[in-house]
């Protein structure tokens, strides 16, 4: 697969909004050049001050290439994390996009399991909302793994479970680990439940996305199952 070059962008802040208390959502909107042609899974690289940059996965589907989305966690609270608590909307920003190469194999037709803790559910909505409105070819079966912790933690939830009702073929876990007593969905970790429901491992690529902790477990997990390392592709935001 080829993938495009990454060139520098100048932006617009275009929305800012909260998805919880710790987890904002900026869309940008390109000025110059005023589009990005990008694969899903990609990331941006945002210019914070002089000498810092912060990388962030694109939210938003390729097929929206004037506005980018971004969705950021903001509880490490370094530069990165005030900058966007910072940003109003009308704000100017400059980013080098598209970067990375944590993209779907759509070539393949194994089934794909994503597992995501945290916003490392950033590049998979991008890539769901891709593959799912993709050619008629594109018909694997997709499940998406997401582990959070508490239920305040959570977003996009309805937005998921819509796409999990509009294509037979796209399932989606969502388990948190520490819920209340109230909490009548799935709990522990998103390895509990990815080891209990998925029966066939040889024939699936898994794609993984957050925590180098989570990262690590499965695939120590997965190669125990002899899982090929061609079938495993990892994106780690710390
Ligand atoms: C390719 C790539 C894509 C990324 N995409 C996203 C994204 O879409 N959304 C997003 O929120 N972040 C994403 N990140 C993480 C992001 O780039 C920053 O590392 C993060 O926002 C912290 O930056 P900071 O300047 O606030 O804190 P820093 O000063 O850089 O880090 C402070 C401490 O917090 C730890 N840390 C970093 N992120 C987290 C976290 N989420 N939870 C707990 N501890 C953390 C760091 O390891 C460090 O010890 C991505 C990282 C990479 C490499």
């Amino acid at each position: 697969m080829v993938l495009p070059k990454p060139q520098h962008y100048t932006a617009r802040v275009s929305a800012k909004v909260p998805l919880t208390n710790k987890v904002w959502a900026v869309t940008f909107t390109l000025e110059n050049p005023q589009e990005l042609h990008f694969i899903a899974g990609q990331s941006m690289m945002l210019h914070i001050t002089d000498g810092i940059n912060r990388s962030m996965s694109i939210a938003s589907p390729p097929r929206d290439i004037k506005n980018i989305l971004m969705c950021h966690d903001v509880s490490p609270m370094g530069p990165g994390s005030k900058w966007t608590l910072g940003l109003n909307v009308g704000d100017q920003v400059s980013l080098v996009a598209p970067l990375g190469m944590f993209v779907l194999d759509n070539q393949s037709h194994r089934k794909k399991v994503m597992i995501a803790t945290g916003t490392g559910i950033v590049p998979f909505r991008s890539m769901i909302m891709d593959y799912l409105a993709g050619p008629a070819t594109r018909q694997n079966e997709v499940v998406l793994y997401w582990g959070l912790r508490h239920e305040e933690d959570i977003y996009w939830r309805e937005e998921f479970e819509a796409l999990a009702g509009k294509y037979p073929n796209f399932h989606f876990v969502l388990t948190l680990s520490k819920p209340t007593e109230t909490w009548a969905g799935h709990r522990g970790r998103v390895t509990d439940h990815l080891f209990v429901e998925e029966k066939n491992f040889i024939d699936t690529d898994f794609y993984l996305c957050g925590s180098k902790a989570m990262v690590d477990e499965v695939k120590k997990a997965l190669f125990s199952r002899n899982v090929p390392n061609t079938q495993v592709k990892q994106e780690l935001f710390f």
